[in-house]
């Protein structure tokens, strides 16, 4: 399947989660197996050199977990607060309104190990930018930052450049 098929099976949702926003959702792609398969692989193509991946809460997990298995790498998770049933340790970002915590188990990675971030979409790159301090105070060094898509226009891939993390990613769409 190439990439330009693929892209046929992610929707876009206008105004959600509120008026404004123009949604990319990849449930379509997920709910095809040659659709999911190929996008699996695409992902792999773009990974280079890594020991772990972070998979980061939610759909994260489902590109991550999927990555981990064609690859043989293993994953650990990024999650929201109060999810791990470990000692974790977190790290708090800004949003527009309040703050957000992320946190990952304390023991997850281990010193040194290259650690391919993985998520579906990268926005203002406020998530994946936490998501990296995290993965560094745990030990770790980011080797990439690996997307299904990114949002052109908003700040994502500027903010991750400026941390020194390449983000990389299979589409770029209008936010
Ligand atoms: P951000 O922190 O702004 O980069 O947003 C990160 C998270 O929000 C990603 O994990 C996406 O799952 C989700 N997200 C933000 N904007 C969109 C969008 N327009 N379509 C789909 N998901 C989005």
């Amino acid at each position: 399947m190439t990439l330009d098929e693929l892209g046929g099976f992610v929707r876009a949702v206008p105004d959600f989660p509120k008026p404004g926003i123009l949604f990319r959702d990849l449930t379509p792609l997920l709910a095809d197996g040659a659709a999911f398969r190929a996008a699996t692989r695409a992902l792999a193509d773009r990974a280079g050199d890594f020991d772990l991946i972070a998979g980061i809460e939610a759909r994260g997990f489902l590109f991550g977990a999927a990555l981990a298995q064609l690859t043989g790498k293993g994953l650990v998770i990024v999650r929201k607060p109060g999810k791990l049933p470990g000692a974790t340790i977190a790290h708090d970002y800004a949003l527009e309104y309040g703050t957000d915590r992320l946190e990952l188990h304390a023991d997850a990675v281990t010193a040194g190990a290259r650690v391919l971030m993985v998520d579906d979409v990268l926005a203002t790159g406020g998530t994946a930018e936490a998501a990296v301090t995290l993965v560094r105070k745990a030990g770790g060094a980011v080797a990439r930052a690996l997307f299904v898509l990114e949002l052109e226009g908003l700040p994502g891939a500027a903010r991750l450049q400026a941390l020194g993390v390449e983000a990389v990613s299979l589409f770029r769409y209008p936010a």
